[in-house]
């Protein structure tokens, strides 16, 4: 089996020797850059599964390789964890919504990273193997598992791997009432280091990205969040999973 592939992006050198050797002792293959301009050429060239990118870099930085990972017509699709130098960065990045997959704010441990790591590829992978192809369409939510694509009243809205992953799940049960940690282990994986509160910021950008349509996501005081029981049978739609 081929070893997966992680591209580290990291200007300062000793964290990059540091994730780089942790990362190869955990059995992925390593590719690392020390600039955004290089990062972003490998990122083209090599393809890895994952890139764990710096934000603060010189020349090009961590957003600006974020966003045009994203553009990419070959790259696209590849999951991104950035690391942001301090925890309020991470809010502030997210509200960008440019399309990590997560964020990990410095200084973190390398068993967090590994975690996180672990997570966002399986979480990827899960993503890729997943039998739920049919598109779904809830009311005016409309969305493609096999395109990665939602549509909001017909308009394409774009959401990160994690927040479309969020989405599709709930739409696929709609009525049913998920507990924050229900959610979190099932649509971002069983990594026990995250906090509740990871699960509601997800939730709000979800929510944003679905502008007036919004509150087709329900919360549930002191239990969670469900998906507003509609049911819209045209031809083609599927019915909820069990
Ligand atoms: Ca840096």
């Amino acid at each position: 089996m081929s070893r997966e592939r992680i591209l580290v992006v990291e200007d300062e050198s000793d964290l990059r020797e540091v994730l780089a050797y942790n990362l190869s002792r955990e059995g992925y293959h390593v590719l690392s850059a020390r600039d955004g301009a290089d990062g972003l050429r490998q990122a083209l060239d090599k393809k890895p599964d994952l890139i764990l990118l710096d934000l603060m870099l010189p020349d090009v930085d961590g957003l600006e390789v974020c966003r045009r990972v994203r553009l990419s017509p070959t790259i696209a699709s590849t999951p991104i964890i950035i690391v942001t130098a301090k925890g309020g960065e991470t809010d502030v990045v997210l509200g960008l919504g440019i399309g990590a997959d997560d964020y990990l704010a410095k200084p973190f441990s390398v068993k967090e990273l590994v975690a996180r790591v672990k997570a966002v590829l399986r979480r990827g992978g899960q993503v890729q193997e997943g039998n739920v192809r049919q598109p779904i369409r809830r009311g005016p939510i409309r969305i493609d598992p096999a395109r990665h694509e939602v549509l909001v009243e017909d308009e394409p809205v774009r959401f990160t791997a994690t927040e479309f992953r969020l989405l599709q799940f709930l739409a696929t049960r709609p009525g049913r009432v998920y507990e924050r940690d229900e959610l979190l282990r099932r649509v971002l994986g069983d990594d026990t280091i995250r906090m509740d509160r990871n699960i509601d910021v997800h939730i709000r950008a979800v929510r944003k990205k679905l502008g007036a349509h919004r509150d087709m996501i329900e919360t549930v005081r002191g239990v969670g969040y469900k998906f507003r029981d509609v049911l819209n049978r045209e031809a083609g739609d599927q019915p909820p999973a069990r």
